[in-house]
């Protein structure tokens, strides 16, 4: 039988023996996370599952079915520094659950397979989801060959001390052959279900970032001698369109960030002849999301047109957005109302390798649970113990139909890699 109390006191075992006064200490590729990882490979010993590491170093657990088709239940044991209880191990730790439900109950309809995903934070080399996208197809071993750790180690290197050649993690994509669903328990790392008062949602998918870099360019000049009327002043651009992108993204539903602001030449006399800013817009839909693009750059030559200054944009770094399986979202919103009653749909800002599974063509939902005043990534990360429960329960459920979907007469499980 599920026993999503169990869960909880396996979240607070690994907390202990991995974590210490300031937060979670499961640095992806380091000796504690290799520990976390041990203690994982401990428990699952106790179930009829083959256990193996892939060669992008994620763990797999395959629970066989009377199919060869596949549901895949997906999480993350590492942690960013000073981390919290739950961000990425209750996704593993729920699944873990799950698992040892379907085998209590004999052999499953479905293959069911619980996966543990290398390094989902990038917080040592800076590279995100790289055990998820070596299995995606795109991570590309070139692109992340040179990134150095704080203190010089080459991220080949880490991998290799933990077993991982990056000339093979590509090799990883055929663990994908026979999926034919992925499911992510997260926490939801933001404040919207705790200010609806709900326990749970269904993640509508991850958001599509355009990040660019945004220089307005004026004339420097004497902030004592230069009459209002005849300045060129770069700053003003920075400021007008820091209120405009605002209108954008409330008229559009999307969220824009200006995070950094610098000017030059940067002193308490001189009008600003030179002025930079950060831009990030974020958005679910693709289309809407080229529109707050458009919308922003057209703005921004109005504002330089009517300043009399100059504006140039630079492209910083940009992702699709990645919306999950409509069917799967209704499962999702189903598995909810049943364990909490009532549910609600929302999309995610951060992105999980949920969006690298959706990417490589794998019907995907994720289910979020509250988060406790909305902050992640902090050892004061929180989520209610019963919230905590209901979220094992419902990702059993959401299991379920989606296990039961796959057995139905569907369409062959995506295989083209
Ligand atoms: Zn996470």
């Amino acid at each position: 039988m599920l026993n999503p109390s169990r869960t909880i006191a396996e979240l607070k075992e690994l907390r202990e023996l991995t974590g210490n006064a300031d937060g979670a200490q499961r640095v992806a590729f380091t000796p504690v996370w290799a520990a976390a990882r041990n203690w994982l490979r401990g428990k699952l010993a106790q179930l009829p599952v083959e256990v193996h590491q892939d060669p992008a170093g994620n763990l797999w657990a395959t629970l066989k079915g009377t199919s060869d088709r596949e549901l895949l239940i997906g999480g993350h044991i590492d942690s960013v520094p000073n981390g919290g209880w739950l961000d990425g191990c209750l996704n593993v730790l729920a699944g873990l659950e799950v698992l040892r439900r379907f085998a209590e109950q004999g052999k499953p309809a479905v293959t069911i397979r619980l996966v543990d995903w290398a390094d989902e934070e990038g917080a040592r080399f800076g590279r995100s989801l790289f055990g998820s996208s070596a299995v995606s197809g795109s991570l590309a071993a070139d692109e992340v060959r040179h990134l150095v750790d704080r203190d010089g180690i080459t991220l080949p290197e880490a991998l290799k001390s933990n077993g991982i050649d990056l000339d093979h993690a590509a090799d990883a994509r055929k663990e994908l052959a026979n999926a034919a669903a992925y499911l992510e328990l997260h926490i939801e790392q933001g404040p919207v279900l705790e200010r609806l008062n709900l326990p749970m949602g269904v993640v509508l998918g991850t958001f599509g970032v355009e990040r660019h870099s945004i220089t307005f360019t004026g004339q420097a000049a004497h902030s004592g001698s230069t009459p209002m009327d005849q300045r060129r002043d770069a700053l003003a651009g920075v400021s007008r369109l820091h209120l405009s992108i605002r209108e954008i993204a409330s008229r559009h539903g999307g969220v824009c960030t200006v995070g950094r602001v610098t000017t030059k030449p940067g002193i308490v006399t001189a009008v600003v002849g030179e002025a930079e800013m950060t831009l990030d817009q974020r958005h679910l839909h693709a289309g809407t999301l080229a529109t707050m693009y458009q919308d922003a750059i057209s703005d921004s030559k109005k504002i330089a047109a009517a300043e009399k200054i100059e504006v140039c944009w630079q492209k910083i770094w940009s992702i699709q957005p990645f919306p999950f399986h409509a069917k799967l979202i209704e499962f999702g919103d189903q598995a909810i109302r049943e364990v909490c009653g009532q549910s609600h749909r929302l999309p995610s800002g951060p992105l999980h390798d949920a969006a690298e599974i959706c990417r490589a063509g794998v019907p995907t939902v994720m289910l979020f649970v509250q988060s406790l005043r909305g902050i992640s990534h902090n050892k004061i990360e929180d989520t209610l113990e019963e919230h905590l429960a209901l979220s094992v329960q419902a990702l059993d459920r959401l299991a379920d139909k989606v296990a039961g979907w796959i057995s139905a007469d569907q369409p062959s499980p995506h295989s083209d890699h």
